[in-house]
């Protein structure tokens, strides 16, 4: 390196602008991310170069014309040496204005350089800057080069003429000069709207700080052996240890990673020459550089190097961009080898991207013919041929071709359509709508709401914005991680529950302090839940069961019953398959609780629709078609989803209600016997009246007595209510005495705090998010204000009346690692969300205690 100026005291000790030294006040929230990290590189005593660090402050004061003392921070370079300024914000996710390399660089200098590194290299690097600064940072139109041509000196002086010929004066030859436009220039674009919107768009503040880094340039050419690249030390996609990264002989900053760069492979390789070949010495000491800065730094880091005639320089450090897949194993190996604590390790991981963990994903480096968006609703990706009802999804299921199933919207009627689908696509709907709870549930691919393309069914067609039409039988792939619908088909990766999940997910289990169930309806999710650990089923909505096959007519019978006492002897023939039911969700959950809600929607959900249907159904029940069209008229209502559903149907219909808890307790004692006792729980939806609970509970308390006299059997069972309607929030102080438990439903609280039809709202929701009247789909993120409110106020009158009650929150919202937050300091019990979403919300609940833990 060139003559030092011994100058470091003065900028130093100069809070604006840092000498970085082991020493200097250096620091993250002051002088952003790397900057930071080349102070710990510089304290590992790694060969980097000279750097001054500007701070936030400095680099707010440039945008508004403030300059700093610029030769000051020339002075502290090499006596003639060239410099570069990179972005240091304080999360390098939030971006910042690309790199400007070669700053100093003038006539003088590279007649100097043409004789230390040759004319060749020197004007290559001169003309680099020449064309980067005019158009970089002073805004010109890159056009003005087109007509340079040939290189080395001749491109050189063309550049040059170029640039006088556009603004009138010659190419600046003061350093000081050169540095202060650089400067400047970085820090208004950082404070540009566009880079203001795309870093907010990744989380930072509206005020998050930029600083800067001005580190002397080694050069990547010239004589010998030089060049520049990148390495880490495990692979991005898989986290698994392998040395990765490019290296390309003469070549500056990221050149090595461009495509047809030509770059070398680092370690030995048959497909082509190496670094480990080329400079066996400098690679053996990156890689026990970057194994050190692994150590120290205590993260997988890509090292970005440069070797100058084969002496090694180490620029920077960034921590290694990684998949979710990857994330996971880099934690674990880390806690594993004692380079963290398991509980750092539990802080790396960011709940959500689990959920790419857990279901296939489109890659993303293939190609995407996106064809129209939607609602995200239920997280994988899914290839298949389109098809319009739930039938045809059945038969396509049995011919063995996977198919997307598309609805205008779904319901009751089309679960086991879904069960046999790949993914579901509907034009309505929101987050918690039919198609998005049961998706979730099934762990099914499925985009909702749809806006932007046209769904027209009576001719089997879907019609894009652009006028693409795609018919029956087309194929079609659905990302319900991203909400995008894609021609054809797309390579997919396969999700990864691997060693590495598994043990993080325990670490998680060992320190989060408040339960996670799962909402499971059948013993496939039942299943789910158990794999995945949850604590128990918190929601098992049984309706789902009546559309079981042979079922659907029975119940058809019950609901055209005309007596009560006809409705019990067609609920006798259902009372087994709920028994069954039940038994096997209690055996697969092994003791653990399983809280099963009783009947909650409208009966007239499960009668048919068309035409078709109620003939088939005349014909079943020996009815004239008349009479069966005429009932189903009689009870269509209009607005069903507060109509007569829920506990009304309890109270006006009670047989329903008695058919389920004697299943309930039946299977209760059955499974007690051979196995580990059950307490179950028995949940009444849609309650808003003390009086309800109390008719509902003197029922259910018979039907208990009736089993246990006839069982000769002694068994507990637990009552609670799911708060679902704000009055029921209201009046929890009269409510709890006469429940164990009260479980919030958010969807419908949601829905019925704001008046907002849960299956309806998607289709103005982005307009009401983009314009700022909700910050966010409140079916999707728990509306911590409104709805909070209700909910902190349940809870509260709820445990002054019956202290010790149990409190938890069972709707979507349960799988929000921010409705967890709120749920945990309001002290609920436990959340319970989809199967596949248990881990998302053990790791959510496991970072919470870890936070709450350090302050
Ligand atoms: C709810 O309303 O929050 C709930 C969990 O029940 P459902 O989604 O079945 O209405
Ligand atoms: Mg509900």
């Amino acid at each position: 390196m060139l003559r030092l100026n011994i100058k470091g005291a003065a900028v130093q000790n100069n809070p604006d602008t840092t000498l970085v030294t082991a020493t200097g006040p250096i620091a993250n929230h002051t002088h952003g991310g790397r900057a930071k990290c080349l102070q710990r590189l510089v304290r590992l005593d790694l060969p980097v170069p000279r750097t001054v660090a500007l701070s936030f402050d400095a680099v707010q004061k440039i945008a508004k014309g403030e300059m700093p003392d610029v030769a000051n921070v020339v002075a502290e370079m090499p006596q003639g040496a060239l410099m570069c300024v990179r972005p240091s914000s304080q999360d390098p996710d939030w971006g910042g204005p690309g790199a400007v390399l070669n700053i100093g660089i003038n006539d003088t200098r590279f007649e100097e350089l043409c004789t230390t590194i040759g004319e060749e290299a020197a004007a290559a690097l001169y003309t680099r800057f020449v064309q980067g600064y005019a158009i970089n940072v002073a805004r010109l139109d890159p056009d003005m080069f087109d007509e340079v041509s040939g290189d080395g000196r001749a491109a050189l002086t063309q550049s040059l003429r170029a640039y006088e010929a556009e603004t009138e004066e010659q190419f600046p030859q003061d350093p000081e000069v050169q540095l202060t436009a650089v400067l400047r220039s970085m820090a208004r674009a950082w404070d540009g709207t566009s880079a203001r919107l795309l870093r907010q768009a990744k989380g930072a503040p509206a005020d998050a700080g930029l600083g800067l880094v001005v580190q002397e340039m080694a050069f990547g050419v010239g004589n010998g052996q030089c060049g520049s690249g990148v390495l880490q030390l495990v692979d991005s996609d898989t986290g698994l240890r392998q040395i990765t990264g490019r290296y390309l002989s003469q070549s500056q900053g990221r050149d090595a990673l461009a495509s047809d760069a030509g770059s070398l492979y680092l370690t030995c390789d048959p497909r082509g020459p190496s670094l480990e070949e080329l400079a066996p010495e400098a690679f053996k000491e990156l890689t026990e550089h970057a194994a050190l800065m692994r150590r120290k730094l205590r993260a997988e880091m890509q090292v970005e190097f440069v070797i100058e005639d084969g002496k090694l320089h180490i620029l920077d450090g960034v921590v290694v961009a990684r998949s979710s897949r990857a994330a996971v194993k880099i934690a674990v190996a880390l806690a594993d080898e004692g380079i963290i604590p398991r509980e750092e390790a539990l802080m790396r991981v960011e709940p959500r991207t689990l959920t790419e963990l857990l279901h296939r994903q489109i890659d993303p480096r293939s190609k995407r013919d996106v064809i129209g968006r939607g609602i995200a609703a239920s997280p994988g990706a899914a290839t298949g041929r389109i098809v319009f009802s739930a039938s045809e999804a059945q038969a396509s299921a049995s011919r063995g071709e996977a198919c997307i199933l598309i609805r205008r919207e779904t319901s009751p009627e089309d679960i086991r359509g879904m069960h046999a689908a790949a993914g579901v696509l509907t034009e309505r709907g929101g987050v918690t709508s039919h198609a998005a709870v049961i998706g979730r549930g099934l762990g099914l691919p499925c985009v909702v709401g749809v806006s932007n393309i046209k769904f027209n069914l009576s001719k089997k067609q879907i019609v894009t914005k652009e006028g693409r039409v795609f018919e029956e039988g087309d194929e079609i792939t659905v990302d319900g991680s991203s909400g995008t619908i894609l021609a054809g088909s797309a390579q997919m990766i396969e999700a990864a529950l691997d060693e590495n999940f598994t043990r993080l997910m325990g670490w998680a289990e060992d320190v989060a302090d408040i339960g996670v169930r799962a909402n499971a309806d059948t013993p496939a999710d039942a299943q789910t839940a158990r794999n995945f650990n949850a604590h128990g089923i918190g929601l098992c909505r049984t309706e789902h069961m009546f559309f079981e096959a042979g079922r659907l007519t029975v119940m058809r019978e019950m609901i055209f019953a005309e007596t009560g006492e006809d409705r019990r002897a067609v609920l006798e023939r259902l009372l087994p398959m709920q028994r069954d039911d039940f038994k096997e969700l209690f055996r697969i959950m092994q003791g653990q609780s399983v809280c099963i809600r009783l009947f909650d929607p409208p009966l007239h959900e499960f009668l048919p629709m068309h035409k078709a249907g109620q003939r088939e159904l005349a014909d079943a029940l020996n009815l004239p078609l008349s009479d069966v069209t005429r009932r189903i008229e009689a009870m269509s209502e209009y607005n069903p989803m507060l109509g007569l559903r829920g506990v009304r149907l309890g109270v006006t219909v009670p047989e329903i209600y008695e058919m389920q808890a004697r299943a309930i307790f039946e299977a209760t004692v059955e499974v007690s016997q051979d196995g580990e006792p059950v307490v179950p729980e028995i949940m009444i939806p849609l309650v808003s009246a003390r009086r309800e609970v109390e008719l509902v509970k003197t029922a259910i308390d018979a039907v208990a007595a009736a089993v246990r006299t006839e069982q000769d059997s002694s068994f507990a069972y637990r009552l609670g209510i799911m708060v679902e309607t704000p009055r029921a929030a209201l009046m929890a102080g009269e409510i709890a005495p006469h429940c164990a438990f009260l479980s919030f439903g958010t969807n419908d609280l949601t829905q019925m705090t704001y008046g907002l039809s849960r299956d309806d709202a998607g289709r103005f929701m982005s307009d009401y998010v983009q314009q700022g009247v909700f910050d966010e789909d409140p079916f999707h993120m728990l509306d911590t204000q409104g709805v909070g409110e209700l909910l902190k106020l349940g809870a509260e009158r709820g445990r002054a009346a019956q202290p010790g009650i149990t409190i938890s929150l069972c709707g979507e919202h349960g799988g929000n690692p921010e409705s967890i937050a709120f749920c945990r300091d309001a002290g609920f019990d436990y959340v319970s969300c989809s199967p596949f979403r248990v881990p998302v919300a053990r790791l959510a609940a496991a970072q919470l205690a870890i936070k709450h833990k350090i302050g």
